[in-house]
């Protein structure tokens, strides 16, 4: 389910620049920042513009935008110069699955072998 921009939600306002961010790249569907907290050399997480509460809340018709979250986060991998060695791309849903904010998020995680599995 789609909503309108969340005034609750902290990641519709990096998105609007209520929020600063260090934007990595943006277009009129996604926008990526690099990750306050980052857990490896580079930590970016894309986001769509719209409010999404997680990845369950999108359906088929938001299929498009999916493929642009994951797609934007390869082009990303290569403009940190990480695609040769190798990443992570992570989608936390939920309690169990460790999501903190209630917007959509890809994590883009490099620069460093990562461990497997997560804790
Ligand atoms: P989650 O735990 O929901 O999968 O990921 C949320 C991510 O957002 C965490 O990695 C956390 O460090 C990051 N984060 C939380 N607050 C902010 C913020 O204000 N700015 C930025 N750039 N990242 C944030
Ligand atoms: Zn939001």
């Amino acid at each position: 389910m789609t909503t309108s921009p969340n005034p609750d939600c902290l990641f519709c306002k990096i998105v609007s620049g209520a929020i600063p961010s260090t934007r990595v790249y943006e277009d009129a569907d996604v926008f990526a920042f690099r990750d306050i907290q980052p857990a490896a050399p580079t930590h970016v997480l894309i986001v769509p513009r719209q409010h999404f509460a997680s990845i369950a809340a999108m359906s088929e018709t938001d299929a498009p935008l999916i493929a642009r979250l994951f797609l934007t986060a390869n082009q990303i991998a290569v403009s940190e110069h990480i695609e040769q060695r190798g990443y992570r791309l992570v989608v936390n849903t939920g309690e169990h699955g460790g999501q903190s904010v209630s917007h959509v998020h890809v994590h883009l995680l490099g620069g460093r072998a990562l461990g497997w599995p997560p804790g």
